[in-house]
C-alpha cells in the first residue's frame, strides 16, 4: 500500500480537486491512502474565526464561517454538477461540523479566552471538511472513497498545537481501522494534521502537519511508499523564487532531506522521522505534472556520489560572538558560556571555536539582551543581528575540497561572518549579513550547480 498525501492548494478549488481524485484513480492498483491539508486558507480562516470570538466579534465569526461553509458546497457542487444522494449526505456531513465549530466558537466567546486544546478543535474543523469533502466527492465520481476519522487512527500526547504520535498505538489503531477497508478495497481518506490523546481530546500536529501525518500512517503501516504530493516538482536545489536555474533532485537520503526540511524546504520538519524509524520511502511530487518522478528520499541512495545537492537559507537568525583570554588553555569555561544559554532556554544551532572564542547563531532572538548581560560577566560579547544561515547540503562534502573551492571562491567580496562543516559532511554552513544572503545564494547555486563542470 501506499500513502498519497494532497496540500492545501492541491485541494484549493473544484478543479485541483478533481486532479487530485483523478491520481489517486490512476494509483489504485498500490491500493491507496489519502491523506488530505485543509483547503489552501481554511486553517488562516479558522484562526481568524477563534480570534474574532474571542474578541466578542459575533457578526466576524459568521462571516469567517459562512464563507468557509460555501467554499466547501461550492467546490462539491462545481464537481458533481447536478444534485445527488452523497451530495445531500456530504451536505449534512458538512453542517454537522459546521454546528460543531460554531458551538465551539461560542465557547470561546464566552470565556473570552482560547486554550491551546480549543484552538486545536477549532484548527482541526479544516482538515475534517476537507476529507469529508475529498471522500463523498470519490464517491460521487464512482470511486470507492471511504471517509476515515483521524482521531481514530493517530494518537498522540496531549501537547496541544504540536503533538507527538504514539506510535504503538498509532499502530495498532491503523490496523484496526484501516487494513479492513483497504482488504475490501476501499479507499481510505483522512484528514491530515489532526490526531487525538488517549482521553480522547483532538490534538494538531504542528502547522503543515499533513505531511507529518502521512509519514506516521505510512510508517504505522509499513507503506511502500509516503508521496507528498504539492505544487513544485519535488525538492530542488535551491528556492526557485531565489534562482530561476534551480532544478529538481531526483534522490536524496534521509539525513540530506532532514537537513533540508529543517531548513523549511518543501517538508513539514517532523516528516522524516516516523519514515526514518520504519525506513518508509518518502516522495515529493507534483499535482501540475503528475508524469514526473519527483523527488525520492529513501535511507541509502545507491552509486550516490559525494557531493552538493541543495542550498537552503534561513534569514533573520542572530550571531553572538563571545571571546575571553579566560578561556585560554583552561576548562569549563564552555560549560559555563552554555549554562546560560540553558538557563535562559535559548537553542543554538551553528557553533565555530577558537582557542580564544565562540561564536554561535541563534534563531529565536528573545531573551538575547538577557543573555548578552550575563556573558559580559565573563567574556567580550557582540551581538550581530540580521543575519543569516546559508547551508550547502549534500553527502560527505568532506571528500573533495572542490566544494568548498568553489564556495569560497562564489563568495568573492562578500563578507562571511562564520563558516562551519563537521565531520559528517552532511552540511556545509555559512553566515552571510541578511543583505547579501540572496546574492551569496545566487552565486553559490551557480558555482555547483549550473557552472559547466559540476562538481
Ligand atoms: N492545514 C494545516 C495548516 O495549514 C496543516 C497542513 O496544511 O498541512 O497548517
Ligand atoms: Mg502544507
Amino acid at each position: 500500500m501506499i500513502v498519497i498525501k494532497f496540500g492545501g492548494t492541491s485541494v484549493g478549488d473544484a478543479d485541483r480537486v478533481a486532479n487530485a481524485i483523478e491520481i489517486v484513480a490512476e494509483r489504485r492498483q498500490r491500493k491507496p491512502i489519502v491523506v488530505v491539508s485543509a483547503l489552501s486558507g481554511v486553517t488562516n480562516n479558522l484562526v481568524d474565526a477563534s480570534e474574532a470570538a474571542c474578541s466578542q466579534d459575533p457578526k466576524r465569526v459568521r462571516e469567517i464561517i459562512a464563507a468557509v461553509r460555501q467554499r466547501h458546497e461550492d467546490v462539491a457542487l462545481q464537481l458533481v454538477q447536478q444534485k445527488s444522494d452523497f451530495f445531500e449526505s456530504f451536505i449534512k456531513q458538512l453542517d454537522k461540523q459546521i454546528e460543531e465549530i460554531d458551538t465551539i466558537l461560542r465557547g470561546i466567546a464566552l470565556l473570552g479566552e482560547i486554550t491551546p486544546r480549543a484552538r486545536d478543535k477549532v484548527m482541526s474543523i479544516g482538515e475534517k471538511l476537507s476529507s469529508v469533502l475529498f471522500a463523498y466527492t470519490m464517491m460521487m465520481r464512482a470511486l470507492p472513497g471511504e471517509h476515515v476519522h483521524s482521531e481514530e487512527v493517530i494518537w498522540t500526547d496531549d501537547r496541544f498545537g504540536g503533538a507527538t504520535p504514539d506510535m504503538a498505538k498509532t499502530r495498532d489503531a491503523a490496523q484496526r481501522v484501516l487494513m479492513p477497508l483497504l482488504e475490501r478495497n476501499r479507499i481510505p481518506v483522512m484528514g491530515g494534521f489532526i490526531g487525538r490523546t488517549e482521553a480522547g481530546a483532538t490534538t494538531t500536529l504542528g502547522r503543515n502537519g499533513s505531511d507529518y501525518s502521512a509519514a506516521i500512517v505510512g510508517a504505522a503501516l509499513g507503506a511502500s511508499e509516503v508521496q507528498i504530493w504539492t505544487d513544485v516538482d519535488g525538492l530542488l536545489t535551491c528556492d526557485p523564487r531565489l534562482v530561476r536555474g534551480a532544478r529538481v533532485i531526483d534522490r536524496l537520503s534521509f539525513d540530506e532531506a532532514a537537513e533540508l526540511a529543517s531548513f523549511g524546504a518543501k517538508l513539514h520538519p517532523r516528516t522524516l522521522e516516523p519514515a526514518i524509524a520504519e525506513n518508509v520511502p518518502v516522495r515529493v511530487l507534483n499535482t501540475h505534472n503528475p508524469a514526473s518522478q519527483g523527488t525520492l528520499i529513501t535511507r541509502v541512495v545507491e552509486n550516490a556520489p559525494a557531493g552538493p545537492r541543495s542550498i537552503a537559507r534561513k534569514k533573520g537568525i542572530a550571531v553572538v560572538h563571545i571571546s575571553s583570554n579566560k578561556m585560554l588553555g583552561a576548562h569549563g569555561f564552555l560549560a559555563r558560556l552554555f549554562d546560560e544559554f540553558e538557563r535562559l532556554a535559548i537553542s543554538v544551532d551553528l557553533i565555530t571555536t577558537s582557542e580564544v572564542s565562540v561564536s554561535v547563531t541563534v534563531d529565536d532572538t528573545q531573551n538575547l539582551d538577557k543573555l548578552e548581560a550575563r556573558l559580559r560577566e565573563v567574556a567580550d560579547v557582540n551581538v550581530e543581528a540580521d543575519q543569516c544561515v546559508i547551508a550547502v547540503v549534500g553527502t560527505d562534502l568532506l571528500a573533495d575540497s572542490a566544494v568548498g573551492v568553489r564556495v569560497f571562491e562564489a563568495l568573492r567580496g562578500i563578507r562571511l561572518k562564520m563558516v562551519s562543516l563537521g565531520r559528517s559532511g552532511l552540511n556545509l554552513s555559512l553566515v552571510v549579513d541578511n543583505a547579501d544572503a540572496d546574492r551569496a545564494v545566487e552565486s553559490i547555486h551557480h558555482a555547483l550547480f549550473e557552472a559547466p563542470v559540476a562538481v
